[in-house]
């Protein structure tokens, strides 16, 4: 069977690999004679697969001894709430930079719990940009600041962090986790959402530095971190399917060549496209300014509403999947997270090619 042309921004596309060795190991997992998913979450064998999944990221991501990794449930959506829950003392203020509608999710989320404020916005830019993080200056206040580090709707990314801050950096890396090295002793939290980089939805990965992590009795039990922490991410049951399938494409990550062949492949596919965009004497226009430009979530528009439509139309009929921008701004969208092979990106940067010809 044809695999199809998989550009959906979440759930994604994963590595075929992980998938077949999943399949290959559905019905009798170790030699235990059932499933995975019909493990106790207390047995050795389930228990290796959750400790491997742990060390495999440590190992991809280099995480020092100091941070813990958890595994936890409600998506990247509850650690908008958990985040402050945990890390924003009532005598302080909570700081987000605003780069599109995550962002603002997340503040939203903070403001119900303690007081916030905004460092710095891209908001009257139309999201097109992020803003310069050498420039981003915290008051005495600050508990943290909190950035989106892939705008999935906007396509727009980080490529540099704040350096100098004397406050925790805390990030939503839902749309790009794993897509490129990144130096997490920078960073007091970093979370994500399985379901574009890491596996499938139901699996959040945080992965925290351990000083932050403080015993707060008041909080409700399932939303501190603490607890978690405390317990391995074994508090209560946790998603024991998408932790195996995350396990599968953290072993796919080592076969790429670990995070810098990951990287380099990503940096190549995004290549193909921005070039097409680039070359096309503006028939496809890029959202993101240059400099902001997501590896991840590639967004563009065409001349006119009608050609946008026609070109998704023709799209779809050429096996092309999830090419429509977010329903908050419409367009095009191509996700292209690391589990989309680069072949099918160059026969999404032919299509775009020929269409252009054929639409001039
Ligand atoms: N943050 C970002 C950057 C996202 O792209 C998404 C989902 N598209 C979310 C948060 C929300 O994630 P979830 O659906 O896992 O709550």
């Amino acid at each position: 069977m044809k695999r199809a042309y998989n550009f959906n921004a979440g759930p994604a596309a994963l590595p075929e690999w992980v998938l077949q060795e999943a399949k290959e190991h559905w019905l009798n997992f170790n030699d235990t004679g059932m499933s995975l998913m019909e493990l106790s979450h207390r047995s050795k064998d389930y228990e290796a697969v959750h400790n491997e999944a742990k060390e495999l990221l440590t190992s991809l991501l280099s995480i020092p001894d100091n941070y813990d990794i958890l595994f936890l449930q409600g998506g990247a959506s509850l650690q908008f709430t958990m985040v402050p829950m945990n890390l924003l003392p009532e005598n302080q203020t909570a700081y987000y930079a605003l780069t599109g509608v995550w962002s603002e999710k997340a503040i939203k989320e903070a403001a119900k719990l303690g007081n916030t404020a905004i460092s710095v916005s891209s908001k009257d830019d139309n999201y097109t940009n992020i803003p310069d993080p050498q420039k981003i200056e915290l008051p005495k206040d600050a508990a943290y600041l909190h950035i989106t580090s892939n705008n999935t709707i906007y396509g727009t990314q980080w490529n540099n962090y704040p350096t100098s801050l004397s406050v925790p950096l805390i990030a939503d890396m839902s749309s790009d986790i794993l897509s490129t090295p990144i130096d997490v002793s920078q960073f007091g939290v970093i979370y994500a959402g399985a379901q574009k980089n890491l596996g499938p939805s139901g699996v959040t990965v945080v992965i925290i530095r351990k000083d932050l992590i403080k015993e707060d009795t008041n909080l409700p039990t399932m939303l501190s971190y603490h607890t978690h922490a405390k317990n391995n991410s074994l508090f209560n049951t946790p998603p024991t399917l998408g932790i195996y399938l995350l396990s599968l494409v953290l072993k796919w990550g080592k076969q790429q060549g670990g995070i810098e062949g990951i990287a380099s492949i990503n940096k190549e596919k995004a290549q193909q496209l921005y070039d097409v965009i680039d070359q096309s004497n503006g028939f496809y226009r890029g959202h993101a300014e240059e400099k902001s430009r997501s590896k991840m979530n590639v967004t563009f528009t065409l001349p006119s509403e009608n050609l946008t439509k026609a070109f998704l139309q023709e799209a779809k009929e050429a096996g092309f999947v999830g090419l429509n921008g977010h329903r908050s701004i419409g367009g095009c969208r191509a996700s292209i997270y690391n589990a989309v092979p680069l072949d099918h990106v160059v026969e999404l940067a032919k299509f775009m090619k020929d269409f252009q010809n054929s639409h001039l």
